[in-house]
């Protein structure tokens, strides 16, 4: 099973707690074991798996890295968005969690997050399921 998970970005850096939409994914597709591949199609994107207990991680997260990958700099790249896509390297593309008796198999402080570096934009999440 897969499925497309709309994001609406309101921010240039942004991280979306999309934990609870790849559960209904879950829930929808009756799955009880399983993994469950989440995967982020763009340039200027990415997904990670961090604490979604406390936003003040995220946002330490975010600052970190916009300390470290400026905006502006002596960038090849012309779009004027060289810091996201380096970030977008940095977080990855793609997580795999695994599915447990119906939920997916996160440590009780972890969240997963749609990470923004290029925003506000519209974008996805593409959630594949597979059945153990
Ligand atoms: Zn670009």
């Amino acid at each position: 099973m897969v499925k497309n998970i709309n994001i609406k970005t309101k921010s240039r850096n942004e991280f979306v707690d999309i934990t609870s939409d790849i559960q209904a994914v879950i829930d929808e597709s009756g799955i009880r074991n399983g993994v469950c591949y989440v995967y982020v199609p763009h340039t200027t994107a990415g997904v990670t798996i961090n604490e979604g207990a406390d936003p003040s991680v995220a946002r330490d997260i975010q600052n970190t890295l916009s300390k470290l990958i400026p905006h502006s700099g002596h960038y090849l790249h012309t779009e004027g968005n060289s810091d996201a896509h380096i970030k977008s390297t940095i977080a990855g593309s793609s997580q795999v969690i695994v599915i447990d008796e119906g939920k997916l198999l996160l440590g009780t402080w972890q969240s997963v997050f749609f990470c923004e570096f290029d925003g506000p934009r519209h974008r996805r999440a593409t959630v594949k399921i597979m059945k153990d």
